[in-house]
């Protein structure tokens, strides 16, 4: 079944609009057409099968006709990530959608080499990675930050769990599974190409909110690392648990 994001409410009394993207998807390259099936969410009324009524070159339309889930509670991991190469942003972007990440902010650190993102293109692979993916809401892309900046105006009760690639810390999954059961909100720092600078770490370090943790003796590139990070917490305190 293919899925699809739309903003509009779903309600089930009214047909909602699909984008000119999704309607050349489904019309071109899907090959469906009116009468055919489809799934809608919008991050707020869960997933409702619909029907297509009408689809062009000028757009189309599809009228929800039964919910097929409901909606949860929204995804409440974060994972902070150094800006990197636009390549390999747009990869994490991805794969932390696919992993259950609620939140991405992307975050200016010293060894960061640009200060820009495409925000609005992030945001549409996440979109679309949740559509492919099953889920019912898109995690949100925030504008980069100074780090800086992101840790001045930190919520004291989430943990930032510190991936720190200069091996000193504890593993993070050791670290992780004494805090099952704690009830904490957690996010994951990845760092740039260049890591992090010597008093980025001595900072971070000295956050009360802040775990330090290791991936492991290897050092891995910043892609690599979030993926490994994501799905060890999500096996230590997340939905992979038993
Ligand atoms: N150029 C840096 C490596 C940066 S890797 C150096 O040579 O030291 C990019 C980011 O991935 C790091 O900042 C860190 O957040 C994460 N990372 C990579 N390998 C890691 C490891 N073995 N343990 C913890 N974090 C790691």
């Amino acid at each position: 079944m293919i899925r699809l994001f739309v903003p509009d409410d779903l309600t089930g009394a009214s047909p909602v609009e699909l984008s000119l993207a999704q309607a050349h998807y489904l019309r071109d390259v899907m090959r469906r057409g009116a009468g055919e099936p489809i799934a809608l969410f919008n991050g707020r009324d869960g997933e409702w099968l619909a029907t297509i009524i009408e689809i062009g070159r000028k757009g189309a339309r599809a009228t929800p006709e039964t919910r097929l889930r409901e909606q949860g509670p929204p995804a409440d991991l974060e994972l902070v990530i150094a800006l990197v190469k636009r390549a390999r942003l747009e990869t994490i972007v991805e794969k932390a959608t696919e992993l259950g990440v609620g939140r991405i902010r992307l975050a200016v650190t010293q060894f960061t080499q640009s200060e820009r993102a495409n925000v609005a293109r992030l945001a549409a692979i996440a979109t679309e990675a949740a559509e492919q993916t099953g889920r019912l809401d898109v995690p949100e892309v925030v504008a980069p930050a100074r780090l800086d900046a992101i840790l001045g105006e930190w919520d004291p009760h989430r943990r930032l769990i510190f991936c720190d690639e200069r091996g000193e810390a504890a593993p993070l999954l050791s670290s992780l599974l004494p805090l099952a059961g704690e009830g904490a909100r957690f996010s994951i720092l990845i760092g740039p190409e260049g890591g992090f600078s010597a008093e980025e770490r001595t900072m971070l370090r000295a956050l009360p909110f802040v775990i330090p943790v290791s991936l492991g003796p290897r050092i891995l590139r910043a892609d690599t690392a979030a993926i490994a990070a994501l799905s060890l917490w999500q096996a230590a305190l997340g939905d992979w648990r038993p």
